[in-house]
């Protein structure tokens, strides 16, 4: 590991200020995932500006709602507020599949936005890999990519975005906000990944120098009903090959509102709209659930070891929604650790 620089900020505008000044600087949030990166080789900053003690660790109630969630409140912290396990079950239950106990009290929120992509091609520098070094080429394409994407990649990159927070967020229209010298911005997270194209390395809309603030959730009362489902190799403590965020609101059998998101499939949280499409305004039935999955997957692009994923997705979706239309709204608060 080469040498760095330390610095803990007590307020934004100090923060910003060193993000400014330094483009090898990096905010450190719990370090669970920079770093890993940092001890392999990946990363290289030159300056670590610690941002736990900023003033940004609140979860609050919106207008109408919503959840205006700080980006320095801990996965923990997230997946116990009463009000997320209230209003956004599939966040907490998200959010609870991840990683460990020991990492989710580490883990923050704008963290684990910007956590990287586990291609192992990626985390070891001894490899080609076109998000870490531009035009070396994917080795994974020819290679071992069997938990690799089947949506929005490109013949650059097919790596995965590995969070399940940023699955169900995807699913109910967060919006994330940060702030650069030059003042504050917003992105909703349709638009803060970026397609991955011929530019794999680079992931995000943020400016450079962007510290993150916080996570919006606007109003949605169907996200009371709603659950998150993440199919792993093994029961606990690994990554998804396949996830799913949904909720349903069926009145008089029609579908009146409908939010899908899937995890472990696309360079980001895969928002599954052409599903949503298609099921609104329908039957809640499970061959509307099956055509709905047909829709989506229809954009699928395997690779000759990940195809199953297709299989998986479809499964995931008819599953989740016939669960969601046979059960009563009371029943999904919150989650269980794993
Ligand atoms: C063994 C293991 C298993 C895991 N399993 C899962 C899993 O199943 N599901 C899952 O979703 N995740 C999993 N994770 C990933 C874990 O959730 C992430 O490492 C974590 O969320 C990252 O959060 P952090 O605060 O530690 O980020 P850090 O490691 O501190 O930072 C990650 C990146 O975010 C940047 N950053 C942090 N905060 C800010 C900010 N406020 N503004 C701008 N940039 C910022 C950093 O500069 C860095 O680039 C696992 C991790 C490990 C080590
Ligand atoms: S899939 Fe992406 S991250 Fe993995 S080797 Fe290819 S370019 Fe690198």
């Amino acid at each position: 590991m080469r040498e760095f620089g330390y610095r803990r900020v007590h307020d934004v505008p100090g923060a910003l200020a060193l993000l400014g000044a330094d483009p090898d600087a990096r905010c450190l949030g719990g370090g669970t995932n920079l770093v890993d990166l940092m001890k392999a080789g990946v990363e290289r900053p030159g300056l670590l500006i610690d941002v736990r003690e900023l003033p940004l660790d609140r979860i609050a109630a919106t207008d109408g709602g919503g959840l205006r969630i700080g980006a320095t409140v801990t996965n923990s912290d997230l997946a116990a507020h009463p009000e997320v396990r209230r209003r956004y079950p599939a966040l907490a239950q998200a959010v609870l599949a991840g990683a460990s106990g020991q990492l989710r009290n580490m883990a923050t929120v704008g963290g684990n936005l910007l956590q990287r992509t586990r291609c192992g091609y990626f985390t070891d520098p001894a490899k080609p890999c076109n998000k870490r070094i531009p035009g070396s080429g994917c080795p994974a394409l020819e290679g071992e990519h069997h938990n690799h994407a089947i949506l929005g990649a490109s013949e650059h990159c097919v790596a995965v975005h590995p969070s399940d927070m940023g699955v169900a967020l995807a699913a109910f229209d967060a919006v994330v906000s940060y702030e650069t010298v030059d003042g504050p911005g917003e992105l909703p997270l349709a638009e803060f990944y970026l397609p991955v194209g011929e530019t794999p390395h680079l992931e995000t809309a943020l400016p450079p120098g962007a510290l993150i603030t916080g996570v919006t959730l606007p109003p949605a009362p169907v996200a009371a009903h709603s659950r998150y489902r993440k199919v792993r190799e093994r029961a606990s403590y690994a990554f998804a090959i396949g996830s799913i965020a949904a909720a349903l609101d069926v009145r008089d059998g029609v579908i009146r509102d409908v939010r899908l998101a899937f995890g472990a499939v696309a360079s980001r949280p895969w928002r599954a709209r052409e599903a949503e499409r298609v099921l609104t305004g329908g039957p809640a039935s499970a061959e509307a659930f099956a055509a709905a999955a047909d829709a989506e997957l229809a954009a699928a692009e395997a690779l000759p070891h990940n195809g199953y994923k297709v299989t998986l997705m479809r499964n995931l979706v008819i599953a989740m929604l016939s669960e969601l239309a046979e059960t009563d709204p009371a029943e999904l608060n919150g989650g269980t650790a794993r």
